[in-house]
């Protein structure tokens, strides 16, 4: 069954959604602008856009009814028979653009449905987890480039720029973030971004970057030394590892999210760095790279075939310096993948 025959399921009689983020229309109609909304009933689809991208939508939406909004949104809303209530996305839609909305549709309900909407992405299909595999092949890819790269006295912003012309040149659409290259006391900063700042001996270098390759995103962090390691970066090091490790083997179908991420706090916090963890384990990534559900203390989530998330923990010491190492796994029946290839032991460059 496709996506908006699944997404349909849940409505019912009278019902529809109304879809203005990019990450929701791209993964409901293959569309690829957010100049777009999407209206999705038990009995149409519409693709709403402007004029600059009316050809583009036929193309690449040809399931859905192309709209123009020159034709403005009250005249297409009251085209749609028996329409009464819509759901839309609360996060996305601005209290201005919801008020339109509400105009456009004097006798529509309007309700909170972003939960509902986005609820299909937390478990992707093969195809999406090959797209995201690719596009972890290609962090991976860069930080092998860039491990040959990086030199003492390069500054941060200058690795940073190398590793997006890499991935770029390699066929990156864009970044799934801003780079983050973290070095010396810096790395004590979980997202600290590249800075001026020169790269020195014996620090601690964090590189923590994604790309976005048709469509969906990587996310990698790997943290190596410059020049010479002091016993206390090592150790810490260690601590980081042990802890991904412990998490890594815990994670399997039916297992609650949030023992994943007690499973490495509780290897940090034996080591005494408790308080040096303040983030949640990990995410999940696929057209945005901020998706639920999330490995953490907080969360209520299962782990389920389809899910995939990032295993990332991290210790940081203000003054001193930091350490994260993070994956991205894959959760499929047969097996749990991980997705990021790069080395995990510790380099002195
Ligand atoms: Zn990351
Ligand atoms: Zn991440």
């Amino acid at each position: 069954m496709n996506r908006v025959e699944q997404l349909r399921k849940k409505l019912a009689k009278g019902q529809g959604v109304y879809i203005s983020s990019y990450a929701n229309i791209f993964y409901y109609s293959g569309f690829t602008s957010e100049d777009a909304v999407l209206i999705i009933t038990p009995q149409r689809q519409l693709l709403v856009t402007d004029s600059r991208y009316l050809v583009q939508a036929k193309e690449q939406a040809p399931e859905f009814e192309i709209r123009d909004i020159a034709k403005g949104l009250s005249a297409i809303l009251s085209d749609i028979e028996g329409l009464q209530e819509l759901y839309f996305e609360e996060d996305y839609l601005t209290v201005s653009r919801e008020k339109r909305l509400q105009d456009a549709g004097k006798n529509l309900q309007l309700t909170q449905g972003q939960k509902l909407i986005s609820a299909l992405r937390e478990k992707k299909d093969e195809k999406e987890i090959e797209k995201i595999r690719a596009a972890e092949a290609l962090g991976d890819a860069a930080f092998s480039h860039i491990l040959n790269f990086i030199r003492v006295g390069q500054t941060e912003r200058e690795v940073a720029l190398e590793l997006e012309f890499f991935m770029r040149k390699q066929g990156a659409q864009a970044l799934s973030f801003e780079t983050i290259v973290a070095s010396g006391v810096r790395s004590c900063m979980p997202h600290g971004v590249a800075t001026n700042k020169v790269i020195e001996a014996g620090d601690f270098v964090t590189l923590d970057f994604g790309c976005i390759l048709d469509g969906y995103c990587s996310d990698m962090t790997r943290t190596f030394v410059m020049g010479h390691a002091s016993e206390k970066q090592r150790q810490i090091y260690d601590v980081v590892l042990a802890a991904q490790k412990a998490a890594l083997d815990k994670i399997a179908i039916g297992v609650a999210c949030r023992d994943i991420d007690r499973a490495a706090r509780d290897v940090i916090a034996s080591a005494g760095f408790g308080k040096n963890f303040g983030h949640g384990l990990g995410h999940s990534v696929g057209i945005e790279i901020h998706e639920s559900p999330s490995f953490s203390p907080k969360s209520d989530a299962i782990v389920e075939e389809g899910h995939v998330i990032t295993v990332e923990p991290g210790i940081y010491l203000e003054g001193f310096g930091g350490v994260r190492i993070e994956d991205v796994v894959a959760i499929s029946a047969k097996n749990v993948a991980n997705l990021t290839k790069s080395q995990k032991d510790f380099i002195i460059l």
